[in-house]
């Protein structure tokens, strides 16, 4: 009868012996009806030396080199890189698997291996299973809850995948990019929040509800007028924001009474068309100047009182 050749494992096996002469059955090998059965120490020492010397019921020197159970293994990478396959897998190159990053040990969690990420982990809102401690950096598509510790609100959920980039940890808050009670116009400058029109052109846009860096324009009112400010812009500036100047009042002459007045009416368009009534022309066209003056000496008062109370509150 001819030997079967055992398994081809190149890697981990001896090389085979060049003397023809034979050797001695290397130690551990047992001798069964005169033929020779290798164990897993004798045959390949190397391996053997990953035999798990607890948790296999027997011994490496009793265990056939070509026997299919499984057997449990442990590599000297960490404590806990323990793994259980058969002989054949390993001399197929079945390494250990905590090394190779497909069992999560305690030398390849994301904890361990991203400090910077575990930092900012939620520590409340990620399930209990989803933890730094345990979860490798190979589960990339997991959607995690990131917390900066700016803001208890600063809080926003990223796949792991973009977690681990460069430069993928932005807090969105801090960059301005979500709302957050530190960033709003409220937190930011609340004397310009109080400036600001609530409903009309700013719908249902309040104070807190904006950005106040990166939130473009929005309106105010203050003291019966209301503009369109760039929000970031007044942000920056000091003081409050002050209304846009008026447009410029038209210029009214105090008329003289008599010859101008007189020709006034004569070329005006009313006149032209033939009016009859001259005395009742005249004065309705005199009460319509006497009104728009009053309208412009109120808009004048109240620009002025708006002017006055704001140098008052700068203390100008
Ligand atoms: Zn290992
Ligand atoms: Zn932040």
């Amino acid at each position: 009868m001819e030997n079967i050749p055992p398994p081809a494992a190149q890697s981990l096996r001896p090389p085979p012996p060049t003397s023809k002469s034979p050797l001695p059955p290397p130690p551990g090998s047992s001798v069964t009806d005169g033929a020779k059965i290798s164990s897993l120490r004798s045959e390949f020492p190397r391996l053997a030396q990953q035999f798990h010397p607890k948790k296999n019921k027997m011994k490496s020197i009793a265990i056939p080199s070509d026997s299919k159970l499984p057997i449990w293994w442990k590599c000297s990478e960490g404590p806990d890189h323990e793994w259980q396959t058969t002989i054949k897998n390993r001399l197929e190159g079945g390494g250990c698997p905590c090394c190779c990053g497909t069992k999560l040990s305690v030398t390849n969690s994301i904890a361990v291996l991203r400090p910077d990420v575990a930092e900012l982990w939620s520590k409340t809102k990620n399930i209990e299973k989803a933890k730094p401690e345990n979860m490798m950096l190979t589960a990339k598509k997991a959607k995690i809850w990131f917390q900066c510790p700016k803001g208890e609100d600063h809080l926003w959920q990223l796949k792991l995948e973009d977690a681990l980039k460069e430069g993928g940890l932005e807090c969105p808050c801090c960059a301005g990019k979500k709302l957050s009670v530190t960033n709003c116009l409220l937190t930011v400058r609340p004397d310009i929040a109080e400036m600001w029109l609530l409903g009309g052109e700013n719908a249902e846009r309040i104070p807190e509800g904006v950005m106040a860096m990166t939130d473009g324009t929005g309106w105010l009112s203050w003291e019966g007028r209301k503009w369109e400010v760039n929000i970031s812009e007044v942000v920056r500036r000091e003081g409050r924001p002050v209304p846009p100047p008026l447009p410029p009042p038209v210029i009214v002459e105090e008329e003289e009474p008599g010859e101008g007045e007189k020709i006034g009416v004569e070329n005006s368009a009313e006149e032209l068309a033939g009016g009859e009534d001259r005395e009742g022309e005249k004065s309705v066209l005199e009460e319509e100047k006497e009104e728009e003056k009053v309208k412009k000496r109120n808009w004048k008062d109240k620009f002025k009182n708006v002017l006055g109370a704001f140098m008052g509150r700068k203390g100008m």
